[in-house]
């Protein structure tokens, strides 16, 4: 390929060397052809469309769903020297006319644009009388009614080949599932794109998951090594959101609250203080996180059970985008599964799209209980086979006890069924365990053939016990959401013998550490070294305060990947400067001298 494209890589955008398959897209697309790329969050998928954009004649059009990534990546762009701009609802009509004329005169390499105002007739009209380069699709998953993030604008997107079929075409998702790609290809008309096909494995993000006894002590303990980093919390309710976000601000977290109902600006001003400012942590539902494209979030935490797989490791993907260390965290419990099967049986959705959803949750509910490498068992479910255990999960680091459990499971089975399968765990257990409740002596249940059989183990073990029986499919929660327990056709193998059933002993949570909640001490993940820890101080607060001067966050400054470089090698010229990664040309010459005057203050 001519070298022009890795100039421009390094020039530009600062960068020694293309990842992965970026070149093989750049040369696809500067050739005319159509591409498909799935690629992981963080893999690199915007460069992919960004030097081509600077390669071929026109303007490139960017067809992006949310406002909050267009103003980044456009920023970023422009920090960079890019001629970048964005047309969306957030502009007013002197700035859009502005835009437009600047796209006529062809003054633009890229402009960034939302579907809805792509598909317009005026729109469409520009593009006719402008010199198109190329159009790129993101988030293009946008059109499965499948995904969770169902856009039905995207699917009137094929008119873009229709209209300008010489145009090419990229579209792009960090969406792995067959499914999701076939009907992106059918959607969009893109039979004849080339396909890339990333690894889905993301080697700097850790896995963890554990069972939820107090989520408060737990997150706390957890934050302990997560002192001032950027992170999520994810939780299944607005009002938990809420009582986290507030618990945290008490014992010192910079923590705030993201979800569906809060006030239009009191959500914009939360996420721009998450972008903006260095170590805050953002507590929110799934209502926050596509299209946030923050580099440096440390870690994802889980206080509940995300609704499917798929949601689960886009949400853990949000975690270390700049490919330094990232900790995906989740805790959960018996209750999660309840509830998650009752929010399934009490949506409004369709029964076949009900039942993918239950599929959807049982996998990830064998993810969660599983005691193999939790990697290879999450890129089993995008259709990728794992090399070996990973080294980097739970399950790899601590291999988890397993216990035959054939016969409590036995035991527990036939007391569902003898009680009538009406009934929700803390019933049963009150059976198993023979206690003479009101509600067994006066359902007679204490006369059942069960009563008492299982008063060997505490309520806990058998807490656990349903809950694996449920994540199994042993046992399944009733379709009308109350939250009672019946056989399923995979119980009947167990209750006959034919089948043994292994669970996993469940860790007891670590008690004894607990520590004063207040005192939150250091870790970090990125492996700063006391010696070093004043001279990053330094770097961090000047990349702080030249963000706020061009009205950017942070990371378009400087990626911590890059202050890292920089903290490691320092540069003690402008020539050692241009040789960190992500420091391009428009960089150096804006900030080395600042970054520069630093380091040698300090040395
Ligand atoms: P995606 O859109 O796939 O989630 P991005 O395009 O945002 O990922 O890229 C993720 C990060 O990786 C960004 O910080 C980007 O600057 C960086 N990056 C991308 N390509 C390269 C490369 N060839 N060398 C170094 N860093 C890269
Ligand atoms: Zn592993």
């Amino acid at each position: 390929m001519d070298s022009s494209a890795l100039d421009l890589l390094q020039s530009v955008f600062g960068y020694p060397s293309f990842r992965g398959q970026q070149q093989a897209i750049v040369e696809q697309l500067c050739a005319g052809g159509d591409a498909l790329v799935l690629m992981p969050t963080g893999g690199g998928k915007s460069l992919c469309y960004q030097i081509p954009a600077l390669l071929r004649q026109g303007t490139a059009i960017v067809v992006s769903p949310l406002i909050a990534l267009m103003q980044d990546q456009v920023d970023a762009l422009r920090e960079a020297g890019v001629a970048a701009a964005y047309l969306n609802s957030s502009l007013g009509a002197e700035d859009q006319r502005e835009v437009e004329r600047q796209l006529l005169a062809g003054e633009l390499n890229l402009l960034y644009v939302a579907p809805e105002r792509l598909l317009t007739g005026r729109f469409l009209g520009l593009l006719e009388r402008t010199e198109v380069a190329l159009f790129a699709i993101d988030e293009a998953h946008c059109v499965s009614q499948w995904g969770h993030d169902f856009r039905p604008e995207y699917r009137e997107l094929a008119i873009l080949h229709q209209r300008f079929p010489q145009v090419p075409r990229i579209a792009l998702t960090a969406t792995a599932d067959p499914r999701t790609r076939d009907e992106i290809v059918e959607r969009l008309s893109l039979q004849q794109a080339r396909q890339f096909v990333a690894s889905f494995d993301r080697p700097n993000i850790g896995y963890r998951v554990g069972l939820r006894d107090n989520a408060k002590r737990q997150l706390t303990e957890f934050l302990q090594g997560h002192r001032g980093e950027s992170g999520i919390v994810y939780c299944l309710s607005r009002k938990k959101v809420d009582d986290i976000a507030e618990w945290l601000a008490e014992i010192g977290v910079e923590a705030l609250p993201y979800h569906a109902g809060l006030d239009a600006t009191k959500r914009a001003a939360n996420q721009k203080r998450f972008l903006r400012e260095d170590g805050v942590v953002m507590v929110a539902t799934v209502a926050f996180g596509m299209g946030i494209d923050k580099p440096d979030v440390r870690f994802v935490a889980h206080l509940d059970l995300p609704r499917s797989i798929e949601g689960y490791y886009q949400e853990t993907g949000r975690g270390g985008r700049d490919g330094l260390p990232a900790e995906a965290w989740m805790i959960y419990g018996l209750s999660d599964v309840v509830t998650m099967s009752q929010m399934i049986a009490q949506s409004e959705s369709a029964d076949d799209r009900k039942r993918v959803e239950r599929q959807k949750l049982e996998s990830l509910l064998a993810y969660a209980e599983a005691t193999d490498c939790r990697r290879q068992l999450l890129l089993g479910a995008f259709g990728e086979t794992y090399p070996g255990p990973c080294g980097h999960c739970d399950n790899c680091v601590a291999p988890p006890k397993t216990w035959d459990a054939t016969v409590p499971a036995q035991k527990a089975l036939s007391a569902v069924y003898r009680s009538g399968q009406r009934f929700g765990s803390g019933h049963v257990i009150d059976i198993l365990r023979g206690e003479e409740t009101q509600r067994v002596l006066s359902l007679d249940h204490h006369r059942l053939s069960t009563f008492g059989i299982g008063a060997e183990m505490d309520e806990k073990q058998w807490r656990s016990v349903f809950r694996q029986l449920l994540a199994a499919g042993l046992l399944e929660a009733d379709a009308e959401g109350y939250g009672t327990l019946r056989l399923t056709a995979a119980s009947r193998a167990v209750l006959s013998g034919e089948k043994t059933v292994k669970l996993r002993e469940d860790a007891r949570p670590a008690r004894g550490r607990r520590r004063d909640s207040k005192l939150i001490v250091a870790g970090g993940s990125l492996g700063i070294e006391a010696y070093e820890q004043s001279m990053w101080d330094a770097l961090r607060a000047l990349r702080t305060q030249l963000a706020k001067q061009h009205g950017v966050p942070p990371y378009v400054v400087f990626h911590d990947a890059t202050l890292l470089a920089m903290l490691r090698a320092l540069p003690a010229n402008e020539d050692e400067l241009a040789t960190i990664s992500g420091v391009g040309e428009a960089k150096l010459k804006r900030y080395g001298r600042d970054f520069l005057a630093v380091i040698n203050a300090q040395e």
